[in-house]
């Protein structure tokens, strides 16, 4: 660790607990044992507030991988995992919930070093998602089964289906919402009576590794849970193609989840794609506008942006276009733009250097393709990625400001003036995740949201997230689903069986 990192965290005061994490050796965890990348290699971990150095981690390799699915497969086929009864499995989902609670500030704290997220959003929602989502899917195992059928073709035959798990699932995890996004995938999958094999982000691998050591003191069978670091390039490509894999879970960008898809399907895996978007938000003339700025602001600038189904796109109709877009400007202007362990932090750096630079050059994009520019965008210099929200008006539908997903505090808007209008716009976009409408006329919002194209409508609200709901997106914004019930769906066969009776 630096001195930069370490003046970083004396001056917030982070926790012993913490401090004595960061500084041990990192290792990846592969069948119950901490090892280090079997060519040796380590790579750095960044800290985004200060870009320090944390820490180091271990690139997997693919014998790695090797031996990660090799130690799931064998907890699958005919390990303790596989025999244990449904209410058993349920305890230690429950006992690692406890443990996720008992240690949820020192893993907001570790979420917002490694990402750069405020820590207070990291504790309130990243880490109370990641506790709910083990507890709500910690419920399930003994609620899954099949059915008895009553067939008409002649004979005498008991007919039923069984559920069964899918086998060893490979679940792929972008930097965004590290721990939350991976027990979306994990807690589901481990319900189902399925292992799995996690490759966390490579910018942000520290809470999955955090989050290993409890899982081991849980007493989950060794096997069951293994987590390979490493590039996406070389571990996520080698998932896709891996012979002892059933399933790939994947939560990414749209081409790189393409490329997943293809090769997955191409060898028979079955797949899930949380893929990018360039969620629209829809302004009535009827809103009140005080709240829903307050709503549209929290739902594009939240994480500084770089949430999969931020409303980025508003549109506004016409009557109270200039009305809201005031509104918008005063809540962006009380935003605390400021380090992520500072409690008061609403608006954290960007995740790297590189995300920066991307965000920059699309914000002057924006003023070169002629959207104006009515609040913030600058990007002040470091230490740190910062960049101050940017509010851009009178967008067309051709600018890249507004066909591409930026994933950084960006939001463009235009007018409307029919609602035929809005939905036209709305649904101008290959993506489909989400989409928000911002009215009081029932009637009108009840009309609209069966015509908007996304996996997620949210009136009034935006991002409101629940292990109970299912998410996942429409067109490019991929198939398939995380959390809900519906989840499940994906994670298990359903066998039939036919039995002759005399
Ligand atoms: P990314 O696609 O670059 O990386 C996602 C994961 O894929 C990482 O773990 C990465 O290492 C891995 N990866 C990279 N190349 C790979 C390859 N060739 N084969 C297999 N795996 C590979 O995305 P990101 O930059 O980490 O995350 C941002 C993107 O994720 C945005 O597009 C965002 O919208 C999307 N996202 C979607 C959801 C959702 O639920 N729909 C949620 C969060 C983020």
């Amino acid at each position: 660790m630096d001195a930069t990192v370490r003046n970083y965290l004396d001056q917030y005061g982070v926790s012993d607990a913490t401090r004595r994490f960061l500084q041990k050796p990192q290792k990846m965890f592969i069948g119950g044992d901490w090892v280090d990348s079997s060519n040796g290699a380590t790579f750095d971990i960044f800290e985004p507030s200060t870009g320090g150095l944390i820490t180091q981690g271990p690139p997997g390799t693919t014998d790695d991988l090797d031996r990660a699915v090799a130690a799931a497969r064998a907890q699958f086929d005919g390990g303790e995992w596989r025999r244990l009864k449904p209410l058993e499995r349920e305890r230690m989902l429950h006992r690692l919930a406890d443990l996720l609670e008992t240690h949820a500030d020192e893993l907001a704290e570790i979420e917002a070093i490694d990402m750069g997220k405020s820590v207070t959003f990291a504790r309130e929602i990243d880490i109370q998602g990641t506790i709910d989502t083990f507890r709500y899917f910690a419920g399930w195992p003994t609620k899954l089964h099949g059915r008895t059928v009553e067939p008409s073709i002649p004979g005498n035959y008991l007919a039923y289906t069984r559920k069964e798990p899918l086998g060893v699932v490979a679940a792929i995890v972008p930097w965004n919402f590290p721990l939350q996004t991976m027990a979306w995938k994990l807690a589901a999958a481990l319900a189902a009576g399925c292992t799995v094999v996690v490759k966390p982000a490579e910018l942000t691998s520290l809470s999955t590794l955090r989050f290993a050591e409890l899982v081991e003191e849980a007493g989950i069978p060794a096997g069951v849970v293994n987590i390979v670091t490493g590039k996406g390039s070389v571990i996520g490509a080698a998932m896709s193609t891996h012979p002892g894999i059933n399933k790939v879970t994947f939560t990414g960008s749209t081409p790189v989840g393409q490329e997943v898809g293809r090769t997955a399907v191409s060898n028979l895996k079955h797949v899930t794609l949380e893929l990018g978007g360039k969620s629209p938000v829809l302004v009535l003339d009827d809103a009140d506008l005080a709240s829903a700025a307050r709503a549209v602001a929290n739902g594009v600038f939240f994480n500084s942006g770089q949430v999969c189904d931020a409303g980025t796109r508003v549109y506004i109709q016409r009557s109270v276009h200039d009305a809201f877009l005031e509104e918008l400007i005063a809540v962006a202007r009380e935003l605390k733009m400021a380090p992520g362990l500072d409690r008061d932090c609403y608006i954290g750096p960007m995740v790297s250097a590189q995300q920066k630079k991307v965000v920059a050059s699309y914000i002057e994009a924006g003023v070169r393709e002629g959207a104006k520019l009515v609040y913030g965008g600058a990007s002040p210099e470091g230490p740190g990625h910062f960049i101050e929200p940017a509010i851009f008006a009178h967008c067309t539908p051709e600018m890249s400001i507004v066909r591409e997903e930026i994933f950084g505090p960006v939001l463009v808007t235009s007018p409307f003036d029919t609602l035929e209008e809005a939905v036209a716009l709305a649904n101008d976009t290959p993506f489909g995740l989400a989409a928000a409408i911002y009215s009081n006329d029932l009637a009108r919002v009840h009309t609209l949201i069966p015509q908007l194209h996304a996996g997620s409508v949210y009136v009034n609200a935006h991002s409101t997230i629940d292990p109970s709901m299912p998410f996942g997106g429409f067109k490019d914004s991929g198939f398939g689903k995380d959390l809900g019930p519906e989840q499940l769906d994906y994670l298990m066969e359903t066998k039939a069986v036919w039995i002759t009776l005399p």
